[in-house]
């Protein structure tokens, strides 16, 4: 094996081959077949900016899945960098275990102002007002998770210890996120050691104007299994308008409303996974007010910090955290807590990506660039014969690549197509685009240009050359 010390930032054109070598054999990349990665061409990243990532071969490449769907203002937006810069020169990390922090004050309090407007047109003010930091989103959705144990708990509700989840949902890898996440490729190696969640089905709504017709046997099906474990449910975990990892299927109309409704006729919280969905991905900043639905508790992470720093924010309504208000002998406190919960970096950069959006009307931009790109995709690939319906909600989007039979639902298994037409996309446009089984997701920096959407729908539309 090569010698993998490397010893100057300055790296040469001549040391691909070392890097390359160090790359294949050394570095393990997740979710990916090494064995396979190590006959591809490596793309090193040197520096990042706006949509665009160069390589230390000084190749250029649109970043299409906004760095694994975290990506707001593209790379290394001047006004990010100069935020966490300033705090770089204050403080980088100091803890939230026995004191506080300017950043972190400051960003719990702009949160949740910045929540109040999502919610603006509802009857009641929100009550999310209470945030919990940790580092990623795989812990926001397991600090949720506890923090729902543990309320139930507190309140007296012994019994209620399981969780009611979603076919096809995505939360993590984290055991708890695991255990609630119902994607079977990605769980049953671990399937022993996870525990048991209750599943019902996420019916999909690919077209806004057109509900599905099994939405109402769906809701039926929900209300009932909820009225049988209404003593044992302590909380739902839901992705909110769009299922992510899946494969981008977006959720019907309404639907989180009527699971709302069943929580509270059943004492059961509601938890919205937004990692994905929430800070504009969608639209508005809680993806749920979309609807105007409420979580008790939400889960954020990826663009928080404008995608550029590690994050994750879990948000409890005033009844769950005053559940764990006490003396301390009665240990009602959170039993939970990370090393870099909060981290000033990454609370520098949240604070400013939140002034960003406002000043910047980024969900406005966002609604705009949406219908824009759901346009011009209809138009260059819409009726293309092995394009299946296009999925969309907000800048979150999926192509379906039908199977030989036409069937557009293959499952993780079936990426041979999307992969096909990723590679050359990849290839031939420098455009990086990452396939989820048969579905090519596409997840661009939200302030994306037209420029940009044309050259990511030109280089899918060729690519689906690939398929012959
Ligand atoms: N929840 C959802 C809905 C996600 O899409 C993801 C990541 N794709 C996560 C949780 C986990 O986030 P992280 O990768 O930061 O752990």
């Amino acid at each position: 094996m090569a010698d993998s010390r490397i010893s100057s930032r300055n790296v040469a054109l001549r040391d691909f081959p070392r890097l390359a070598e160090i790359d294949r054999t050394v570095l393990w990349h997740p979710y990916t077949q090494m064995r396979e990665y190590a006959h591809l061409d490596s793309i090193i990243i040197e520096r990042g900016e706006g949509p665009y990532l160069y390589d230390i071969r000084r190749r250029r490449f649109l970043d299409a899945f906004g760095s694994m769907w975290c990506s707001v203002w593209g790379h290394n937006h001047p006004e990010l960098v100069k935020a966490i810069q300033t705090q770089a020169s204050q403080l980088c990390h100091s803890s939230l275990f026995s004191v506080s922090h300017l950043p972190a004050v400051e960003l719990a309090g702009n949160l949740v102002e910045a929540i109040r407007e999502d919610f603006r047109f509802a009857d009641d003010p929100p009550s999310l007002n209470h945030v919990f930091f940790s580092d990623n989103g795989s812990t926001a959705v397991e600090v949720a998770m506890k923090m729902a144990l543990q309320y139930q708990n507190q309140i007296g509700q012994i019994s209620r210890t399981q969780f009611l989840t979603f076919y096809d949902g995505y939360h993590g890898d984290t055991f708890g996120a695991m255990s609630a996440s119902a994607i079977q490729v990605f769980r049953q190696k671990f399937a022993p050691s996870l525990f048991q969640c209750t599943n019902q089905s996420y019916p999909m709504q690919v077209d806004p104007d057109e509900k599905p017709d099994n939405w109402r046997m769906n809701d039926r099906n929900l209300e009932a299994t909820m009225a049988g474990l209404s003593d044992k449910l302590a909380a739902v975990i839901i992705e909110p308008v769009i299922q992510g990892a899946s494969g981008m299927r977006p959720l019907c109309e309404d639907y989180l409303g009527r699971i709302k409704r069943y929580c509270r006729e059943y004492g059961v919280l509601l938890i919205t996974d937004e990692v994905f969905t929430g800070f504009c991905r969608t639209g508005p900043l809680i993806a749920s007010s979309a609807e105007l639905v409420e979580p008790d508790i939400v889960c954020l992470g990826k663009g928080i910090t404008g995608g550029e720093l590690p994050m994750g924010v879990t948000v409890a309504s005033d009844r769950v955290y005053e559940a764990f208000s006490g003396e301390w002998s009665e240990m009602k406190h959170f039993l939970h807590g990370h090393t870099f919960s909060g981290n000033p970096l990454a609370c520098a950069a949240a604070i400013r990506n939140l002034q960003m959006i406002s000043e910047y009307k980024l969900k406005e931009n966002v609604k705009a660039r949406a219908r824009e790109f759901g346009q011009a995709l209809k138009a260059a690939i819409g009726s293309h014969p092995r394009v299946g319906r296009i999925r969309q909600r907000g800048l979150a989007i999926g192509i379906p690549i039908k199977d030989a039979k036409g069937a557009e639902d293959a499952g993780y298994m079936a990426r041979a197509d999307a992969n096909k037409v990723c590679a050359a996309a990849l290839q031939n446009h420098r455009v990086i685009l990452r396939p989820l089984g048969n579905v090519i997701t596409i997840v661009p920096p939200l302030n994306i240009e037209t420029q940009h959407i044309e050259e990511i729908v030109r280089a899918i539309s060729e690519g689906l050359k690939a398929l012959g």
